[in-house]
């Protein structure tokens, strides 16, 4: 006999229940499925707030930059000087119930599977679900990037990511290399610097500081250029991550004082800090990889939805080689924003697969 968990049936079920998975379901609800039967949201994480629930509590609401609210209601008067996990959180939270999403957590998928009869198998710690459409949207968070570099494993100190961050206090006295070029990078170096050791700052490319605003052009183009690489079915980039560093004063008096003075990457690790070919070293306690994130889909390598190229082919959110799965916060839409359009759109069409209209063929 099967002693594993019955399977229960459902229309679609949505992982992952940060800001992508919240505003598809909301959508999809919309639409007139009803979430705790025809629509199930999974979400991994213990508490409401996506990934920012993970995020240290000295990155303060203020200093999150952009953030687009959820579909349908409005985040007011937020504290900017409160830690943006728990207004997240909090909002979030209030979100769920006010539009009674009713998010199951914590539950993991580990795989998801086609049945061989039409539709998808989602195997999690907590049940198994079978779907006629699927929307993923597990973020990054849980996937961290750690570039090879030689010598990582024989390092004698401390290595950590920035998923592990959990503030400056355990940096006091240590001498910590960052590496990254990107907002994290800059915005723990800013706050290690004053109760460290020591700070040195490494990044594969100069840094570029954008001394103007934001220009919505620009945004659109990196955008536009994600688009391109994952319908090509290569990985996709960060779009967050091209819009260059924002100045502000803390960033200006860290490029006076040296902190933000960047040196190029070292080429390896040794047992008690970094190595140039050139022969200079710098001695650390601490190498904190801010290198950002890959996208969290290992649970879904059962449906085969690679390319060649490494990414996951996409037209829109709909994955090319399964119609039935869309992602959601992927490449192009991997942003707050690009997470609320694409969760609307990913609603409308699979509202249509599951009304029988076909996709529009390639
Ligand atoms: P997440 O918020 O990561 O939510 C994914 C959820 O899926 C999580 O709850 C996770 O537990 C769950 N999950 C993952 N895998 C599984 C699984 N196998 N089973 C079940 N559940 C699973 N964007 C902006 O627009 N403005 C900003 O200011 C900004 N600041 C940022 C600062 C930092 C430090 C970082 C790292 C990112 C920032 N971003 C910002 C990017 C932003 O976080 C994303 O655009 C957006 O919040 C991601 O939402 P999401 O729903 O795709 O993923």
């Amino acid at each position: 006999t099967d002693s594993r968990p019955k399977v229960v049936d459902t229309e679609v079920v949505v992982i992952g229940a940060g800001q992508a998975g919240l505003s598809t379901a909301h959508h999809l609800a919309r639409r007139g499925l009803t979430p705790g039967t025809g629509l199930v949201v999974l979400d991994g994480s213990p508490a409401p707030g996506g990934a920012w629930q993970h995020r240290w509590s000295t990155l303060t609401y203020g200093q999150v930059h952009g953030i687009h609210a959820l579909p349908g209601m409005r985040l007011t008067d937020a504290d900017p000087e409160r830690p943006s996990s728990a207004v997240l959180g909090e909002y979030f939270a209030a979100y769920e119930r006010r539009y009674d999403l009713r998010v199951r957590r914590p539950v993991r998928v580990h795989r998801v599977l086609d049945d061989q009869e039409g539709r998808l198998l989602v195997e999690t710690d907590h049940g198994r679900w079978r779907a006629r459409a699927l929307v993923n949207a597990t973020g990054t968070w849980e996937s961290p990037f750690w570039p090879n570099v030689p010598g990582r494993t024989a390092f004698l100190g401390r290595q950590l990511h920035t998923a592990d961050y959990r503030g400056p206090q355990e940096m006091r006295d240590a001498r910590v290399v960052v590496v990254g070029g990107g907002t994290s990078a800059v915005q723990h170096l800013l706050e290690i610097a004053p109760l460290a050791r020591s700070t040195t700052w490494v990044t594969r490319r100069p840094p570029v500081f954008r001394t103007t605003d934001f220009d919505p052009d620009e945004g659109r183009r990196a955008v536009a250029l994600v688009d391109r690489r994952v319908r090509a079915g290569l990985p996709p980039r960060s779009v967050v991550s091209v819009t260059g560093l924002p100045m502000n004063d803390a960033v200006r008096r860290g490029r006076q004082d040296g902190t933000l003075d960047r040196h190029p990457m070292f080429d390896r690790i040794t047992p008690w800090g970094v190595a140039w070919q050139d022969g200079r070293t710098v001695r650390a306690d601490v190498v904190l990889w801010a290198t950002g994130f890959r996208p969290a889909v290992r649970h879904l390598a059962p449906l085969g939805l690679r390319e060649p190229g490494g990414g996951i082919s996409m037209d829109g959110t709909r994955a090319v080689r399964d119609p039935r799965v869309h992602l959601v916060g992927y490449g192009p839409s991997a942003s707050t924003i690009g997470a609320n359009r694409a969760g609307r759109a990913a609603a409308r069409e699979i509202d249509a697969l599951l009304a029988g209209e076909l996709p529009p063929s390639e």
